[in-house]
C-alpha cells in the first residue's frame, strides 16, 4: 500500500527551518541513489560483526561468510530470472559491469548502442556504432533493424536501457532483444533504472546480459552485478588478475579459473553483495505494491507539473509507461537556480545538469533556450506530501 512502502526505507534526514521547526528532507533524487532499506541496513550490520575471509579460510566464520556470498549470488540469479548456465559476477556498479563485459567480448565484436544511453552504457565499447536518439518505440526498433541489416559482423552486441535515467520512460526491450536475436546478435540490458521499479526476467525477455547497481535498489554504494551468458565470460581474459581467479599457477604460466571467480580476483565486497541481494528480496516481496505506489506518484507528479505555467516536461516517447521521474526546464530560471531554491528553501533534493546522458539531454532540449535540466525522481520513500511540496515550490518560483 502507499503508506507502508516509505516505512521500508531508512528514516530520512530532517533539518531545521528558519523558524526552528523541523522539516523532513524530501529526497527526489532516487535516479541518482536510493536510501537503504531498513532491513538492508540491519542485514549489513549483522554480517559486519561476524565476517571472515571468503573462499580462503577453513574456519567457521570464513565458511559462514563464503556461504553468505554465494547465497547472495543465487538470490541475484533468481531476481533476474537467470538461466542455469548464466554467470552472476559481482562488480562495483553498473559502470564496472559494462566495462567488464566490454573487455570480455570476442575480438572484433561490433556493438550497437543508442546515443541516448547513460554514459555507463554508451562509452565502455570503444568504437561502437551509435544509433540516433529515437522518439518512439517503433523508431527505436526501426533504427536498430536498419543498423543490424547494414552492418554485418561475426559477433554483434546490442546495448539498450530498460528505463531512461532522464525521462523515466520504459524502452521496448523485449522487441529490441527479439530483433537482436533474429539477426544473430546478443542483447545487453542496462537495468540500473528499471530493476528498482519493475521485474526483469532475462530468460523470458530474451536478454543475454543484464547489469545493475545496488545503490539504486535501496542498498549502499559499492556493489553491482553483471549477469549473463557464460561462454564469452569464461573465454575472456580476467577483468581483474590476482588471487581467487586462478586454477593453477606455475613458474611458466597461469591457468585461470572459469565461472564468476575468473573476473572477481581479490577479496570480494561481501557486505555489498549481501546488501544488494537483500534489497532484491525486498523488492520481489513488494513487487505489486511498488508498481502501484510509483504509478500513483508518477501520475500525481506529471499531472501537477503540466498545470504549472512555464514548466516544460521533456520526454522521448510522449510520457508513456515509466518510472516516477520527470525532467523539466522552467522558463526564465536556470536549472541550477531551480535546484538550489528547491534545496535551500524547501528541503527538496533534486539533480540538475545533463545526468551523464549528454546526447539525450541535448536532444530533448534542442528547441529550448536552456542546455541543462532539472530531474525529479521519486521512489519508495516518497510520499504525496513530497510531490505536493515540490509542485508548490515550483509554482512559487
Ligand atoms: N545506467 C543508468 C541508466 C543509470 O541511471 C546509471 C546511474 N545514474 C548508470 C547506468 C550507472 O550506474 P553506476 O553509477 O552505479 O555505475
Amino acid at each position: 500500500t502507499t503508506t507502508a512502502l516509505p516505512q521500508l526505507v531508512s528514516e530520512g534526514l530532517s533539518y531545521r527551518d528558519e523558524d526552528g521547526s523541523s522539516v523532513e528532507y524530501a529526497h527526489l533524487d532516487h535516479g541518482a541513489t536510493t536510501p537503504a532499506f531498513r532491513a538492508v541496513a540491519d542485514e549489513v550490520a549483522a554480517a559486519a560483526v561476524t565476517y571472515s575471509s571468503v573462499h580462503r579460510g577453513a574456519g567457521f566464520a570464513s565458511r559462514v561468510t563464503s556461504s553468505r556470498y554465494e547465497a547472495a549470488r543465487e538470490t541475484v540469479a533468481a531476481f533476474v530470472g537467470a538461466r542455469t548456465d548464466d554467470h552472476v559476477v559481482f562488480t562495483r556498479n553498473t559502470t564496472d559491469s559494462f566495462n567488464l563485459l566490454a573487455r570480455a567480448l570476442p575480438e572484433d565484436t561490433l556493438v550497437f548502442v543508442f546515443a541516448s544511453e547513460h554514459h555507463a552504457a554508451l562509452l565502455p565499447w570503444g568504437d561502437a556504432l551509435r544509433l540516433p536518439v529515437p522518439h518512439s518505440h517503433d523508431e527505436a526498433v526501426a533504427l536498430l533493424e536498419q543498423a543490424l541489416r547494414n552492418h554485418p559482423a561475426e559477433h554483434r552486441l546490442v546495448v539498450a536501457t530498460g528505463a531512461s535515467n532522464v525521462t523515466g520512460e520504459h524502452w521496448p526491450i523485449e522487441r529490441l532483444a527479439a530483433l537482436a536475436h533474429e539477426h544473430d546478435a546478443r542483447f545487453a540490458l542496462d537495468a540500473a533504472q528499471v530493476v528498482p521499479h519493475r521485474r526483469v526476467d532475462i530468460d523470458a525477455l530474451g536478454i543475454d546480459y543484464v547489469a545493475f547497481s545496488g545503490h539504486k535498489i535501496y542498498a549502499p554504494f559499492g556493489a553491482g552485478v553483471l549477469v549473463g551468458r557464460s561462454d564469452w565470460l569464461d573465454a575472456a581474459t580476467p577483468y581483474l588478475a590476482g588471487g581467487g581467479a586462478t586454477a593453477r599457477v606455475s613458474l611458466d604460466e597461469t591457468e585461470w579459473t572459469c565461472g564468476p571467480a575468473r573476473h572477481e580476483a581479490g577479496s570480494p565486497n561481501v557486505l555489498g553483495a549481501v546488501a544488494l541481494a537483500t534489497a532484491c528480496e525486498i523488492i520481489t516481496e513488494h513487487e505489486q505494491a511498488i508498481v502501484d505506489h510509483e504509478q500513483a506518484l508518477r501520475i500525481r507528479l506529471l499531472a501537477g507539473l503540466q498545470q504549472i505555467p512555464g514548466v516544460h516536461v521533456h520526454s522521448l516517447f510522449g510520457g508513456g509507461d515509466g518510472a516516477p521521474v520527470a525532467t523539466i526546464t522552467v522558463d526564465g530560471h536556470d536549472s541550477s537556480e531551480v535546484a538550489r531554491v528547491l534545496g535551500d528553501d524547501h528541503g527538496i533534493g533534486v539533480r540538475d545538469g545533463k545526468f551523464c546522458a549528454h546526447l539525450l539531454v541535448d536532444d530533448l532540449l534542442s528547441e529550448h533556450e536552456q542546455d541543462t535540466a532539472v530531474r525529479i525522481s521519486a521512489g519508495l520513500g516518497t510520499t504525496t506530501e513530497h510531490i505536493d511540496r515540490l509542485l508548490g515550490a515550483l509554482r512559487a518560483l
